[in-house]
């Protein structure tokens, strides 16, 4: 449903496209023959602006897809509400510096032959209502195996990243006699979400009414009360996995009977790591880029050009936040970022739980915080966390600086990433997949500081790698417990273990640099993740 190309092409919320983006980088620098479809988007997801006192403001993020792509000459169409709506495709090469290829194809129905309510499907990324959503789905399952046969690809195995794709199950049903064996054979799906709650369904009245499949044959692999994509998907495909070793386990806890496996999502080597340590490992590590393994020698690089190369980014970064907003961060003082989606289970806000303590240990060791996120339109509770971090700025102000920065994009979470010193993540356990942006970080030696969810649980080696906010997955502790436990950790282990390594022990810290290097990036990454679907998953 979305994919994260560039920052100019707004056509992703988060880490689901950027993941998609990852993997259509990743595969064209290994060769894997491989093409993405996905929605045009045009008006983007959305352009955020915040007020003073942090009220998100939501602008159009519209964007022409004629200034980076072609339009293929072919067209198509979908039976939708009982009218014919036209399908166009924009074509985007995705080229890597090592030779390889992967065309990315974004549906477009932006046509004059369609209704004006059709023209739309395709405008808005999440957007709208419940109707608006199924027609998007349809356009982008059913329309998608459709573009693909009339542009001749042969497409051997379809992977649905996420739920939203898999009406195309309905089309490849169609094109084999309703045999649902020959096409859930040639599918593979990967499931994000943790909890049901979170799953895409629709009412079969809404499903009926929009689209042309015999409702029998779909309530038996979509379930009986209402369409789920998700169980869709799960008895359409031969393979299906999580994107962590503990989402592995929460979801085969939610879907019994369906074998789970598992493939860790990872980030682009090149894409995520900053100029500055795109030349230091140059230099120690030719070739590292495109087999990223190669960061286990990281130990060859002196650590005085480790700390000088993050100096770089982290100056870099200061520039910029003073560009945009006019704040003056202090280039010796421990930065902390924070910058994802804003929505509730994230958890923004809980290094603020106790102000008194956190003002505490900054009279002892300074600290400075960054965050960054847009909400979505929808979620109240997004942008009320937006601006109860405004709010806490307000009362910190003089003595902590606090800065969030607008309209979140890749570029921002590159600079992120990069040019703070600890990367922290809170979210409320298990609702975080996997999460990626803290593998972004450990490609340019930044420490993260997390909650033991999604792909931490298998990075943190504690005090090695980086640092845990509360106890593990499989610790039998109530929820309360936890939740103190998390407090705990999150102000001790700043205030006893964090600063003072940051403050009194330089090379200590770059010691746990390099750990984040070579023990994190080199394994946590989208060419590792590929290698896995190609060999695991679609062969
Ligand atoms: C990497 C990335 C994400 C994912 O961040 P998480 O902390 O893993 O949720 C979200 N948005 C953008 C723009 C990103 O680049």
């Amino acid at each position: 449903m979305e994919i994260g190309l560039s920052s100019d092409i707004p056509t992703y919320s988060g880490g689901l496209g950027v993941l998609a983006g990852d993997a259509v980088r990743s595969s064209a620098d290994l060769r894997i023959p491989l093409v993405a479809v996905t929605l045009v988007s045009r008006k983007g997801y959305l352009r955020q602006k915040i007020t003073g006192d942090g009220v998100q403001q939501e602008l159009p993020d519209e964007w022409n897809p004629a200034q980076y792509m072609r339009l293929l000459p072919r067209t198509v169409t979908v039976r939708i509400e009982g009218r014919d709506v036209h399908i166009r495709a924009w074509f985007h090469d995705h080229e890597s510096p090592v030779g390889g290829l992967v065309p990315v194809i974004l549906l477009d129905t932006d046509m004059e032959e369609n209704a004006p309510d059709d023209r739309q499907i395709t405008s808005y990324l999440y957007g709208s209502d419940s109707a608006y959503r199924l027609r998007q789905e349809i356009v982008l399952g059913i329309g998608g195996v459709k573009m693909l046969k009339a542009l001749n690809f042969r497409v051997e195995r379809y992977h649905m990243n996420e739920g939203h794709s898999s009406l195309l199950t309905l089309e490849l049903m169609r094109m084999n006699g309703y045999d649902a064996d020959t096409a859930g054979d040639m599918c593979v799906f990967t499931t994000h979400t943790p909890v049901a709650a979170a799953m895409d369904t629709f009412s079969y009245d809404d499903v009926e009414k929009a689209l042309d499949f015999p409702i029998d044959t779909l309530k038996k692999y979509g379930g009986e009360d209402r369409l789920n994509l998700t169980l869709l998907a799960l008895n359409m495909s031969k393979y299906h996995n999580g994107v962590a070793k503990a989402h592995q386990e929460y979801s085969q806890k939610l879907f019994h009977g369906y074998h789970i496996r598992e493939i860790t999502n990872g980030v682009h080597p090149f894409t995520w790591t900053s100029p500055e340590f795109q030349r230091l490992f140059d230099r120690y590590m030719h070739g590292w880029a495109n087999e990223p393994e190669l960061l286990v020698r990281v130990g060859k690089i002196p650590n005085e050009e480790i700390w000088d190369a993050h100096v770089k980014a982290k100056a870099a970064l200061i520039d910029d936040v003073h560009e945009s907003t006019g704040v003056t961060l202090d280039p010796e003082v421990l930065t902390i970022g924070f910058a994802r989606r804003a929505t509730g289970y994230k958890r923004a806000t809980l290094i603020f739980s106790d102000l008194d303590r956190l003002k505490e240990i900054n009279r002892k060791w300074p600290i400075q915080l960054l965050f960054s996120g847009k909400a979505h339109p929808h979620d109240e509770g997004g942008k009320q966390l937006i601006k109860d971090i405004y709010a806490f700025r307000d009362r910190l102000k003089g003595e902590i600086e606090v800065v969030y920065l607008e309209n979140y994009s890749m570029d921002l979470a590159g600079k992120l990433t990069s040019g703070v010193d600890v990367w922290l993540n809170t979210p409320l356990p298990p609702m975080e997949a996997s999460g990626t942006s803290g593998m972004k970080a450990a490609f340019n030696g930044v420490m993260n500081f997390s909650v033991l969810d999604g792909w931490w649980v298998e990075g943190c080696v504690e005090g090695v790698t980086g640092w845990a906010i509360g106890p593990g997955p499989d610790e039998p502790v109530t929820e309360e417990r936890r939740r103190a436990q998390e407090l705990r950790d999150l102000y001790n282990k700043l205030e006893y273990v964090i600063l003072p390594l940051y403050y009194s022990m330089e090379d200590e810290w770059t010691h746990r640099m390099k750990n984040a290097i070579g023990l994190i990036a080199y394994y946590f990454n989208s060419h590792v993740m590929m290698r896995r679907y190609a060999s695991e998953a679609y062969l």
